[in-house]
């Protein structure tokens, strides 16, 4: 077990790098990636979705044969994380003080990936020509890695540490996430004098809202209404309710359609008491799946089955980076690497784990393709 590894998720986790303030972070990593003589550079990602740092890239050169292979993490948490602290237990579990998330999504992907790196330079192990890529602002639909420019990239197969689950999980499908506001437009009138004159925009949206299940009103396909805005007061018959929500299916074209449906409930709804609807909605990311047979998955089995890992490939309902990525025709795997029960204050890591996914990912560095090892 190494203490650099403990010492570097400690140091890292003990950096506040909220989504669109990763400046901190940045800069230790930076301090880091120096030390490892790559070549980094940090983007404008930073001025272009008002975050206080950019996206850092860093170029490795390895001496074995086939194009970079991209690894990435990002650098920013959720909240609430002011303060946090990383706690490490005696069976080897890494926890928070309690009052914060622990931040091992991300810290645990960054951490990982340092780690190897620096054992395949100081063992002079020969690897693969390596990229890295750090975004911003994940937390926020990817906000960081959108505006990355992609052909700055060599890499066209991306292992993204971020990833719940046992080491040797990935996940090579992620759903397209739509997120829509419905405003229902209806008329104010005294709720005591005049009731009638009015139209109520809160019943309107009651009504909607009523017919449409909650959850996973399709196979395959979730649908949630998240928040509720509407009225002006007590004695107001209210004139405008604002619906928010999303809708998620590895399907892109099912949450297009379920979008549909929805808004035809809510404009029918509408219509009935003589309110009207303005909708809009945003992709946030788009659903891919990358093929079983791709080289991607076969090199990450490849290296499970050397480390002694049993891999487990599946399909995830969570969006990360590699929806971006994917975009830019960049075929990758979500990897598990160590964090559990993530986005809440229970969250936590474990040091072995940690260890085996530096393994783990040192054996996908070091591979060459088949035929050739
Ligand atoms: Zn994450």
């Amino acid at each position: 077990m190494s203490n650099r590894l403990w010492n570097t998720f400690r140091e890292l986790c003990g950096i506040h790098s909220p989504s669109y303030r990763e400046r901190a972070f940045c800069d230790a990593l930076i301090k880091r990636l120096a030390d490892l003589n790559g070549n980094f550079f940090e983007d404008n990602a930073g001025s272009k979705i008002q975050g206080n740092c950019g996206n850092l890239y860093c170029y490795i050169p390895g001496s074995l044969n086939g194009p970079p292979l991209l690894f990435s993490a990002h650098l920013d948490t959720v909240e609430p994380a002011e303060g946090k602290k990383a706690v490490l237990h005696e069976n080897g579990c890494i926890s928070s003080a309690g009052n914060t998330i622990l931040g091992a999504d991300d810290v645990a992907g960054v951490t990982v990936i340092l780690e190897a790196v620096t054992r395949l330079k100081e063992q002079n192990i020969p690897h693969r020509s390596i990229e890295l890529l750090f975004p911003v602002a994940e937390e926020k639909y990817g906000a960081g890695s959108s505006v990355f420019d992609y052909s700055l990239l060599k890499a066209k197969e991306a292992y993204v540490l971020d990833l719940s689950g046992a080491i040797g999980e990935a996940a090579n499908a992620a759903p397209t996430i739509m997120s829509f506001e419905i405003k229902i437009h209806g008329k104010a009138a005294h709720a005591g004098f005049a009731p009638k004159s009015g139209v109520h925009a809160i019943a309107v949206a009651a009504r909607a809202i009523a017919s449409l299940p909650q959850g996973e009103p399709i196979p395959g396909l979730t649908f949630n209404i998240g928040q509720i805005i509407g009225g002006e007061s007590n004695n107001i018959v209210p004139s405008l309710c604002t619906v928010r929500g999303e809708i998620r299916s590895l399907i892109h074209g099912a949450v297009l359609s379920y979008w549909d449906k929805v808004r035809a409930i809510f404009d029918t709804e509408a219509a009935k008491a003589g309110a009207r609807t303005e909708a809009k909605n945003k992709v946030e990311l788009k659903a891919y799946e990358t093929p079983l047979d791709s080289s991607v998955v076969k090199r990450f089995i490849r290296a499970c089955e050397k480390t002694g890992i049993p891999p487990y490939i599946h399909s995830t309902f969570g969006g990360s980076d590699q929806n971006n990525f994917a975009l830019h025709g960049i075929t990758g795997l979500v990897i598990a690497c160590s964090m559990h029960e993530v986005h809440s204050l229970r969250e936590y890591s474990n040091l072995y784990e940690l260890e085996n996914c530096v393994r783990l990912v040192m054996r996908i560095m070091t591979d060459q393709e088949e035929g050739i090892q």
